[in-house]
């Protein structure tokens, strides 16, 4: 298949190559526009080699998450057929065998960005669904085998308390933790902060949008935004990574969910640098669907 460029401004790319998780986190991003489509048709492992191997990334890494991406049948292959100079970076609840992660990867197939805020497999932490000594565990065994590890909590009300013991436990260890902001509401109120707060207020507007951000999910479509990609918009879905003349294109789309956005297109966000005041849209609304 002939090469694929990404456009210049596109600065993140997230392959979706599952939405299964075995958690149910009450907050779960994936539900945040609506429940997600978690059952679906998952590509075959050649045609995902295929459709990634022929792009061209420059400098922007790789990023499998889901869902939990280790639980895709076929997720050692696919790392193993994809070209050595893709970075990868991982983003996993780490609900899988370690010792057969370590047996079947070395750290020099992920990411080697050695920024001290930089980790290439970036662990999640609920501390609602978790044990958080059995993670800090995991994540000692593979910090121990040189895998450049982190793990991530989110500032849910609820979870204010069990942040700050797993700080504790992870310095001690010499483990690196960050928290980021929960998205999405809790007791009527939302959280999180937005460039755009008309996308969270359950209005459907019309809108052109464009997005800097290349997201695949587990069918292999290439989708507009979160939201297309979690509720499986499969007629939103603007190619397929298995096209042979497969063509990325950084454009506005016309869309009419403006107002029922998934939190994270329309966040203030940190980049993967840990660097704050970022946002993967643009929106320019039209006019209200209603009128
Ligand atoms: S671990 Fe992540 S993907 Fe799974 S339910 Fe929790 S928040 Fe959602
Ligand atoms: S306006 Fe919202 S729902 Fe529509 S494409 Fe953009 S991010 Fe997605």
């Amino acid at each position: 298949m002939k090469t694929v460029k990404l456009p210049e401004r596109c600065n993140y790319i997230e392959t979706y190559l599952t939405l299964r998780c075995p958690l149910e986190c009450s907050y779960c991003i994936n539900n945040q526009s609506g429940k997600a489509a978690r059952e679906r048709a998952e590509l075959p492992v050649q045609q995902w080699v295929d459709g990634l191997n022929r792009i061209d990334f420059g400098n922007v890494p790789l990023t499998f998450g889901g869902g939990e991406p280790t639980f895709n049948r076929d997720f050692y292959t696919l790392m193993d057929r994809l070209r050595p100079d893709i970075h990868i970076d991982l983003l996993t609840n780490l609900q899988f065998d370690v010792d057969k992660f370590i047996s079947k990867l070395s750290p020099e197939r992920f990411n080697n960005c050695k920024l001290p805020a930089y980790k290439s497999i970036r662990v999640s932490y609920h501390a609602e669904t978790m044990d958080s000594s059995a993670l800090i565990k995991k994540v000692l065994k593979l910090q121990d085998k040189d895998f450049n590890v982190g793990i991530f909590g989110l500032n849910h009300p609820l979870n204010i308390q069990q942040n700050m013991e797993m700080a504790d436990m992870a310095c001690k260890n010499r483990i690196f933790f960050f928290i980021k902001d929960f998205l999405g509401e809790y007791n009527d109120k939302m959280f999180g902060f937005y460039n755009y707060p008309d996308a969270l207020d359950g209005i459907p507007k019309k809108a052109t949008c464009r997005t800097r951000e290349l997201l695949i999910g587990p069918e292999g479509n290439i989708y507009r935004c979160h939201r297309d990609l979690y509720l499986l918009d499969v007629d939103s879905a603007v190619a397929n990574i298995s096209d042979p003349d497969l063509k990325i294109e950084y454009i506005f789309r016309p869309c009419k969910n403006y107002g029922n956005c998934n939190p994270c297109d329309v966040k203030i966000k940190t980049n993967r640098f840990l660097q704050m005041g970022h946002c993967s849209v643009e929106i320019i609304e039209q006019d209200n669907v209603n009128k």
